[in-house]
């Protein structure tokens, strides 16, 4: 028995286009990876949502800020609204279900934005500090800065570490949490880099690319199966 997790994907004018290490690290992991097409009907995001046992929220563009409240500022990147539309259905419906969600970078942040949190537009422009390289120059698959781990949160049991590295590829960042959910990691320039809720069995959201880091780092192997073993005992507990 395997969970069916569905992987959110980007819309690049008419292609749909999701990067194969997504895909690979939830296999790898025991899981069935199915990638989520762009429905016209919310019936069909529905009857979908339904079906599969956890939600993969892949890296994408940037979220349209007049969803929390804001107006474009000019740093803002590209941003795709029909996306935001297909993944505010899917995680209002996981949520409510309390089945597994993991996001990935904009993963974090449209699960935040949904579940009622806010976030930077541009963390260059608005955080009013100096910060690290969020946005690395080195390849995808090398972590280029630390994190520091929460003690007493569900991501510090899985991780059993107090630091870790991680690849950083963002200009945006959650802020502020949204309720029921808590700071699992930040960066030492302070950013929220993963949080989780405390209301689900596992609703997770980290602002790095793990799945880049998949084929080589032990921790990011050990975030995606304690999803996937999640998503395993949610289907159990569904059709035992
Ligand atoms: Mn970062």
């Amino acid at each position: 028995m395997k969970p069916m997790i569905g992987i959110t994907a980007s819309l690049e004018c008419t292609t749909v286009k999701i990067q194969r290490v997504n895909i690979d690290a939830i296999e790898s992991s025991g899981g069935i990876p199915v990638i989520v097409p762009y429905y016209r009907q919310e019936e069909s995001v529905l009857t979908l949502a339904d079906s599969l046992d956890g939600l993969l929220l892949s890296g994408g563009s940037d979220i349209d800020p007049t969803l929390f409240g804001e107006e474009p500022v000019p740093q803002l990147g590209s941003i795709t609204p029909d996306r935001d539309w297909l993944e505010g259905i899917l995680i209002k419906q996981f949520l409510i279900k309390k089945k597994p969600i993991l996001g990935i970078c904009r993963g974090c942040q449209i699960l935040n934005i949904t579940a009622g949190g806010g976030m930077y537009q541009d963390i260059y422009s608005q955080t009013g500090r100096s910060l690290l390289q969020h946005a690395q120059q080195a390849p995808r698959d090398h972590a280029s800065h630390w994190v520091t781990i929460e003690k007493g949160t569900m991501f510090y049991e899985i991780m059993g570490l107090e630091k870790i590295k991680v690849n950083s590829f963002h200009h945006q960042a959650v802020y502020p949490l949204a309720p029921g959910f808590v700071l699992a990691a930040q960066s030492s320039d302070g950013l929220i880099e993963a949080f989780e809720s405390e209301e689900h069995p596992f609703v997770v959201g980290v602002q790095w690319h793990p799945e880049d880091l998949f084929a080589n780092q032990m921790e990011a192997k050990k975030l995606f199966a304690a999803f996937v073993q999640k998503c395993l005992e949610g289907k159990k507990k569904k059709e035992p």
